[in-house]
């Protein structure tokens, strides 16, 4: 019998698998590599970009991660409020100036301050609303967060906008997944607060991309980390865990004294059989938007108008943002190295548009928008390829605080864990993750205190 099973190697299941480390543990992974929406590749000096990329700093569960794993990470370079939109191309400045510098009618530009004036009030709110108390639990603080402004939706809360006012917030709003009228007000005003506070929210980027902190962590644990394995059923005994999965064709059983489930809340409800039935109802209610992304290597030679920008929001065209990846390695070298990487990204309708249109298809209409954008673009491509996240991010609707307290509940031997149980993303995966291994833990040492009083 193993100590602990996980299932799920995306990154709430490598940290759970990271901080069991010294237990005898095996990690199931259904797909043929690690790391599930954080995926990125090297390519000499850059890395191309398909999944999560900035991430938490400071205090947060995932810098404990990569200080525990020695991997480096520094803060994100460059502007992170650019924006493309009308003809014009803006990377410098305060974004309250961008609705006098962007050419849109006298209707939008009132309709943008109005409803501006309103996101920023909210934002303070927030703002104290997401501040730590002393001597709180993080779970008391994830319910307050989930518990603001959740009666209604971002859309009702900013009421109607003239167009180009609603194309100017969409590009910040809908990165959740969700779009206005399916995210609630909270998680919208919330997105804001996360942008805003450039320095405190997602600040870091990974040195070398994002796998490198799912690559070595699954090299670490080597042959415990299992590729391949589907997992179709989990069913609790009494006193441990029964995991069954299909591997190169061939059915297995796996028992464990307890089960870590790393996998999306949709996977995890159809797995989990025998879950009390209103954590499994809890699970079938969380909502994931699609993401389409795609990578784009450059190999020019001499300075870009990008350069100096990390990210650039990109108002009515088929990605909402792009990402100049390549300011990280930019920021790390004194001479500018040839090329660049950049990366699209199409969220909620956007995603919905592509997801059926074939990879070529894709590509043409992302080049065509990046030279729209960045005049020439497409001059310098070397390699380019498309990603589509069906499931690409859980996103807080109204009524989703209600779901909070059940999924949070204990759950005996299944401990759950991933993005869907909070709102910080790859932060909540990490942060689930080690808090799903230090319940483990104490199963284990219990098991253990039990077996030596039955022997003595
Ligand atoms: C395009 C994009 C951009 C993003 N940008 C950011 C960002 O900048 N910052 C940020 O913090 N977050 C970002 N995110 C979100 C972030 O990537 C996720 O929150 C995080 O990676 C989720 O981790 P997870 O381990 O909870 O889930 P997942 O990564 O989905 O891992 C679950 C794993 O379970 C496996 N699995 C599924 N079914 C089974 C089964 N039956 N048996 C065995 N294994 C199974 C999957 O293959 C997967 O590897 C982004 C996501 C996308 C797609």
């Amino acid at each position: 019998m193993k100590d602990v099973v996980i299932v799920g190697g995306g990154i709430a299941g490598l940290a759970s698998a990271w901080r069991l480390r010294h237990w005898d543990t095996v990690v199931l992974e259904s797909e043929g590599r690690v790391g599930g929406r954080i995926r990125s590749e090297r390519r000499g000096r850059h890395w191309m970009n398909w999944g999560g990329h900035v991430y938490a700093g400071g205090d947060s569960a995932t810098s404990w991660l990569l200080g525990s794993t020695g991997v480096d990470s520094t803060p994100v370079t460059g502007s992170l409020a650019g924006l493309a939109m009308n003809g014009k191309l803006l990377l410098r400045g305060r974004v309250e100036s961008y609705p006098f510098r962007i050419p849109m009618s006298r209707e939008s530009r009132v309709g943008m301050l109005t409803a501006g004036a309103k996101v920023a009030l909210a934002v303070a709110k927030y703002s104290r609303i997401v501040r730590r108390r002393p001597g709180e639990d993080p779970a008391t603080r994830q319910q307050r967060i989930y518990d603001f402004m959740n009666d209604r939706s971002f859309a009702d809360f900013v009421g109607d906008l003239p167009e180009d006012a609603e194309a100017l917030f969409k590009p910040t709003v809908t990165r959740s997944s969700a779009d206005m009228d399916q995210m609630s007000a909270g998680a919208g005003v919330g997105y804001f607060g996360l942008v805003w506070n450039i320095g405190g929210g997602l600040s870091q980027s990974i040195v070398g991309g994002p796998s490198t902190l799912t690559g070595a962590i699954a090299a670490a644990l080597g042959d415990r980390v299992q590729l391949g394995a589907v997992v179709s059923e989990v069913v609790r005994k009494r006193g441990s865990v029964v995991v069954r999965y299909r591997q190169h064709g061939v059915d297995h059983e796996v028992e464990a004294r307890c089960v870590v489930l790393a996998t999306p809340a949709t996977v995890s409800h159809r797995v989990a059989v025998d879950l009390d039935r209103d954590v499994r109802e809890a699970l079938s209610k969380i909502v994931y938007g699609p993401y389409v992304s795609a990578a784009f290597l450059t190999n020019e030679t001499g300075r870009q108008v990008w350069d100096d920008a990390y990210a650039i929001a990109t108002p009515k065209r088929s990605f909402n943002v792009l990402l100049n990846l390549s300011n990280i390695a930019r920021g790390l070298e004194s001479a500018r190295s040839p090329g660049s990487s950049i990366m699209t990204f199409s969220p909620g309708s956007l995603a919905r548009d592509l997801l059926d249109r074939d990879d070529d298809d894709i590509r043409d209409t992302y080049l065509a928008d990046l030279d729209a954008v960045l005049p020439g673009f497409s001059d310098h491509l070397v390699e380019a390829e498309v990603q589509r996240w069906p499931t690409g991010a859980p996103y807080c609707f109204p009524g989703r605080a209600k779901l909070q307290p059940t999924l949070t509940r204990p759950t005996g031997r299944v401990l759950l864990a991933g993005d869907y149980l909070g709102t910080l993303y790859t932060e909540t995966a990490i942060q689930t993750g080690l808090s799903a291994a230090q319940q483990a833990q104490s199963l284990l040492a219990t098991d253990h205190q039990t077996r030596n009083l039955i022997t003595t």
